[in-house]
């Protein structure tokens, strides 16, 4: 086994999460900084090689992105959200949100997660250049972690030992590092799986995102590039099956149905690609030399397109504590800079877990009164500038602690 390797900061997952936090720590240090990004998958699976998703940013993660130089290269792949058209399939509660109504030239962007993991990883070499060192472990996540006073050692799967100051895990909704911290979640499967498949429709999107509550579940329909669309198709396990069996001619004939005729016919179905949804959440992200951020702090149901959202406000908030922490020369593992972190991140994400919980138990239910109370509050939505504004600019980003 060869020597211990040391950083200031391991990242634990390379992720959207992982790589976004190396990218602003290293944008933001004014002195060098050694960080280590490990993960257990390779790079082009960990970089969403595989995945069909498509990403929401809301107009706050777009404006970060682009402080950190990853939109850039990413701008030619997503797509402006100019209005959100939310409807009740079989009902008439309806309430759009228009761009214009906030002074703004979108409410957000759509765009392939791949594109997005590319682009942040693409700034990250341009930025790690000489001046820093940024190494990377895909293939070798981490198997065990020994908490010292001063430092974290880091066990690889491979064997390595590498040690920090203190370790970042964005390693999902599964966190080992996490489960060898002994931080305690709570978890709500929702017996849900969500259907994710790039389509075609027959007339153009305008830029319009739709949001359509159905009878097997909400169904989302989000604009992309090349006048294409991304479905995310909320439901439960046994129609998930039933529907992941059809072949493309009888899946957009069940989609057409519960859609309706918003776009037209549905010209082309992208390949299919269906993942379990769930609520994780942890009940502390921060312990000794430790930090929880994205996905390992909160797993969140897409209904509202709000994960990586709020892992870029976890970014954000700590990449600049950290930064500040290493200007001044100062230890950044220190436990009460760790502290402010998760005092900071507090009222966030509990606005926007609570936030997506809510909607799921809303909108997945065909209890009559509460179809008809839901429709009356899209309806009311309509009419009250007030509410219809602060749920628009929780969900594009601006809520600020
Ligand atoms: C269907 C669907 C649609 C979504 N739509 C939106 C949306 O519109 N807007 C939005 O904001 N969010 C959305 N999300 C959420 C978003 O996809 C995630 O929040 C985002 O991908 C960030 O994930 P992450 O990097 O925190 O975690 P992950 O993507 O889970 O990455 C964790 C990484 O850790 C690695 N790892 C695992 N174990 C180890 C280990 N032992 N050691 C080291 N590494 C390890 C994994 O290989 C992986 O690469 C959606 C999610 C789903 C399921």
């Amino acid at each position: 086994m060869g020597e211990q390797v040391n950083y200031d900061i391991v990242i634990s997952g390379g992720g959207l999460t992982g790589a976004a936090m190396a990218l602003a720590v290293l944008k933001q240090a004014s002195t060098p900084v050694r960080i280590a990004v490990v993960d257990s998958a390779l790079k082009e699976q960990a970089t969403g090689g595989f995945d069909e998703r498509v990403i929401a940013l809301s107009y706050g993660s777009v404006e970060y992105l682009e402080k950190l130089g990853a939109w850039t290269n990413l701008k030619a792949h997503a797509c402006a959200i100019k209005n959100i058209h939310v409807s009740d399939r079989s009902y008439y509660g309806k309430a759009r949100i228009d761009c214009q109504d906030y002074q703004l030239d979108a409410l957000g962007y759509v765009a392939p997660l791949q594109a997005i993991a590319q682009s942040i990883y693409t700034e990250l070499e341009q930025v790690a250049g000489s001046n820093h060192q940024l190494d990377e472990y895909f293939g070798n996540g981490i198997d065990n972690i020994e908490w010292q006073k001063h430092q974290v050692v880091v066990q690889l799967q491979q064997g390595e030992m590498i040690s920090a100051a203190t370790l970042l895990a964005c390693d999902g909704g599964q966190s080992r590092c996490r489960q060898l911290a002994k931080i305690d979640t709570i978890n709500k499967d929702y017996q849900q799986q969500a259907i994710v498949a790039n389509v075609q429709t027959a007339l153009p999107h305008h830029n319009k995102a739709f949001e359509r509550f159905t009878k097997t579940g909400p169904l989302a329909m989000l604009p992309m590039t090349e006048n294409r669309c991304s479905l995310v198709w909320t439901l439960t396990a046994e129609d998930s099956k039933s529907l992941m069996a059809m072949d493309d001619a009888d899946f957009a004939k069940a989609l057409q149905q519960a859609f309706g005729d918003w776009l037209g016919p549905f010209t082309r179905i992208g390949k299919r690609q269906c993942f379990p949804l769930q609520l994780v959440h942890a009940k502390q992200i921060i312990q000794h030399r430790l930090a929880l951020l994205g996905n390992a702090s909160h797993t969140l149901h897409p209904i509202a397109g709000q994960g990586f959202n709020l892992s870029v406000r976890d970014v954000a908030c700590l990449a600049s504590l950290l930064t500040n922490a290493l200007k001044r020369g100062e230890d950044p593992g220190d436990y009460p800079l760790l502290n402010r972190y998760q005092q900071q991140r507090q009222v966030d994400q509990f606005t926007i877990i609570q936030l997506t919980d809510s909607l799921v138990h809303c909108f997945s239910n065909q209890y009559l009164p509460l179809v008809l109370a839901r429709n009356i509050g899209l309806k009311a939505l309509n009419y009250t500038p007030g509410i219809k504004r602060l749920l628009a600019t929780t969900t594009m980003g601006y809520l600020q602690e």
